[in-house]
């Protein structure tokens, strides 16, 4: 065996027995603007008496990593040095960090420096980043034929000459301040524990035997933050801001399936946010891990089969309730906890939102920040097989500024059928 496979305990420490776990938790004042006084997340598998959240770092990934454990290539005590791993540029601290009710779901302390509880790294406490703030410059083909078509201009600073966009780019792992997601869906805080530890086959104990313990980092997808022009001019009111806060489609967004808006809507999105960085003010993409409504790629799929089988075909009129049969719910996205990021880049007012979901504009106007005006996909971006969606999306309140679709145009929004393609 090598000592990588070798178990470091001889037997296993059960999150429930506290005289092991999280013995000595570092006091966590969630909500407090002092990141000494608010006290860091510490959820690392090295001490264990040290622990004060529930779950690991890397939501989901953390299976992989305890494969690269169980297999050998990784040795179970590895130490992360974070050597030159600080943001490249820095975000915050808002007043929204400073107020428990506006930041659940997220720790905005969480881009650690090399000066953020660093008194308590010498000590030995394992504290790791659940944000990571970078540059890049990405390349997306659609905007250099905006460019050719004269929607857009280089600039040669934000969009330059071969059609690389220059962005700062942040990923943030979710961080659940437990009694605050409880308040902000109206449950008790007990009934939320219980039923998330049972609906993930009770992986999580500590959930149900800790209820000192206020902080989760649950195992699913994060945000990425991709942002155009200056970081200042995200708050700065003299200065517009566009902002699109998308939900992950792989079938659209990477492998340009025609059968929703996705691809296009985001590319549109990143096009208002390239023309208001140009004009001195700042363009933020959200990009949110929830493939398929989160529901997941194989609930997606079975829908897709589900909705071109059924009799009269692809319909508009039962977009949603295809879903829903299968699904059980017509969508599981949650957009309740999404403004956290918004407030965690301090943003109070919005003056362009790139979208047409109601549950997205009602949940970011209810959390505080005013949206000035709406912006809709062009007709032209929507592939013809996306039209059962749009027309479905329109009739059930999303927002448009054209027609409201009624009953006679849903029926007769068909899509493709299986035999056509
Ligand atoms: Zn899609």
């Amino acid at each position: 065996m090598t000592s990588a496979q070798s178990p470091r305990h001889k037997h296993i420490v059960l999150t429930s027995h506290p005289a092991q776990f999280g013995s000595q938790p570092h006091p966590v004042q969630w909500g407090n603007p002092n990141p000494q006084e608010r006290g860091p997340i510490i959820a690392t598998l090295g001490n264990l008496a040290h622990r004060n959240a529930i779950g690991t770092h890397s939501g989901g990934y953390a299976v992989y990593r305890a494969l690269a454990i169980a297999s050998g290539s990784l040795k179970r005590d590895h130490q992360a040095d974070l050597t030159d791993t600080s943001p490249t540029v820095s975000i915050g601290p808002h007043p929204s960090w400073g107020d428990p009710t506006k930041i659940v779901a997220l720790d905005p302390f969480g881009a650690l420096d090399n000066h953020l509880f660093a008194d308590l790294r010498a000590e030995g406490y394992d504290i790791r980043p659940s944000i990571a703030i970078t540059k890049a410059h990405i390349n997306i083909p659609e905007l250099q034929d905006a460019v050719a078509q004269g929607r857009l201009k280089v600039d040669g600073k934000i969009l330059k000459e071969n059609g690389e966009l220059v962005v700062t780019k942040a990923a943030i792992e979710p961080v659940w301040h437990l009694p605050g997601i409880a308040k902000r869906f109206g449950v008790e805080e007990s009934d939320l524990r219980r039923t998330l530890f049972e609906q993930t086959g009770g992986m999580f104990p500590e959930l149900v035997t800790r209820p000192d313990l206020e902080v989760f980092l649950p195992p699913i997808g994060g945000h990425t933050v991709y942002i155009l022009g200056e970081i200042e001019a995200i708050t700065d009111p003299d200065k517009p801001l566009a902002v699109r806060i998308h939900d992950e489609c792989n079938g659209s967004d990477v492998f340009g399936s025609d059968i929703c808006t996705c691809r296009p809507y985001l590319v549109h999105g990143i096009e208002v946010a390239i023309q208001t960085a140009q004009v001195g003010g700042a363009g933020v993409i959200i990009y949110a891990r929830k493939e398929g409504r989160a529901l997941g790629e194989v609930t997606k799929f079975l829908v897709y089969n589900a909705r071109k089988r059924q009799e009269g075909g692809d319909r508009a009129d039962t977009y949603f309730t295809r879903t829903e049969c299968v699904a059980g719910v017509p969508d599981m996205r949650f957009q309740e906890i999404m403004p956290d990021v918004m407030h965690w880049l301090g943003i109070t007012r919005i003056d362009q939102f790139v979208s047409m979901s109601n549950m997205k504009y009602d949940a970011v106007t209810k959390s505080g920040i005013e949206i000035v005006e709406r912006i809709t996909i062009p007709e032209e971006l929507i592939p013809a097989d996306a039209m059962v969606e749009i027309n479905a999306k329109k009739a059930a309140g999303y927002y448009t500024e054209g027609e409201v679709p009624d009953e006679t145009v849903l029926e007769k929004t068909i899509g493709r059928q299986y035999e056509d393609a």
